[in-house]
């Protein structure tokens, strides 16, 4: 089964994701943290791509799709596949079905994670990141365990991501109101969309993400 999360910022896709890697064995496909990835190490596509992801812009569609397809090309047909952050606008939508075609995959399931803006604003704003694993944390509602370190790989370079300061987090509501929110109607029409609330214990979300697999 291969699914897409989508939804906006802070929805909690990336946090999901973990159960769904974790308990269901998937794999996870976060076009954020490939972009965040290119960063860190400094190629090429990491040099074109830092500006976007700085200023809350989406990285241009060219550049995003051919790193998709090059990435399920890598991937085989071995396991389930998540798709997060990826499409995030209907000419990428419109990209992936051709890439889905040509890598001998189809898509079961468009999942939105439903939230409102004042909780993503909280969420967005008190998410903190390892660096050195890519560990998602909040202050309140996911702190370290000691304070200090990382909770997985034991780094204390746990940082606030540039994007999740106040400005561009505004930016990024914009970019998803505008660019991503109009895929509802694109997979509504393709009868592939389950619409899920992401409020509540990260496990109650969990729990209704299931379900919608199953059904
Ligand atoms: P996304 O990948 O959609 O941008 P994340 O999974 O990184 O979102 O979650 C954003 C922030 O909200 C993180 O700090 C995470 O710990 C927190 N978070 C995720 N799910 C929930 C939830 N159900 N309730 C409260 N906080 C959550
Ligand atoms: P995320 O980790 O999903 O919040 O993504 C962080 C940033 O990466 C976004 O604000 C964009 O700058 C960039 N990005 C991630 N996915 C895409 C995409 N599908 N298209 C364009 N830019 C993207």
């Amino acid at each position: 089964m291969n699914i897409l999360l989508f939804g906006p910022p802070g929805a909690g896709k990336g946090t999901q994701s973990t159960f769904l890697v974790e308990r269901l064995k998937m794999k996870h496909i976060s076009t954020g943290d490939l972009f965040r990835a290119a960063i860190k190490n400094k190629t090429s596509l990491g040099i074109e791509a830092k500006g976007y992801l700085d200023q809350g812009r989406l990285v241009p569609d060219s550049v995003t799709i051919g790193m998709v397809d090059e990435v399920l090309k890598n991937n085989g047909r071995s396991s389930s596949v998540i798709l997060d952050g990826f499409p995030r606008n209907v000419p990428q939508a419109e990209a992936l079905e051709k890439l889905l075609e040509k890598h001998d995959m189809q898509l079961d399931r468009a999942v939105f994670l439903e939230v409102p803006t004042n909780a993503l604003v909280e969420r967005l704003s008190g998410r903190r990141t390892c660096r050195g694993c890519g560990t998602v944390y909040h202050l309140q509602s996911k702190p370290l365990k000691n304070g200090k370190n990382c909770d997985v790989c034991g780094s204390t370079d746990v940082y606030q991501r540039e994007d999740d300061k106040a400005e561009t987090i505004k930016t990024r509501l914009q970019v998803y109101s505008d660019s991503t929110s109009p895929l509802k109607e694109f997979y509504s029409k393709k009868k592939k969309l389950v619409e899920i609330d992401g409020q509540g214990e990260v496990e109650a979300v969990f729990l209704r993400v299931r379900e919608a697999l199953k059904s």
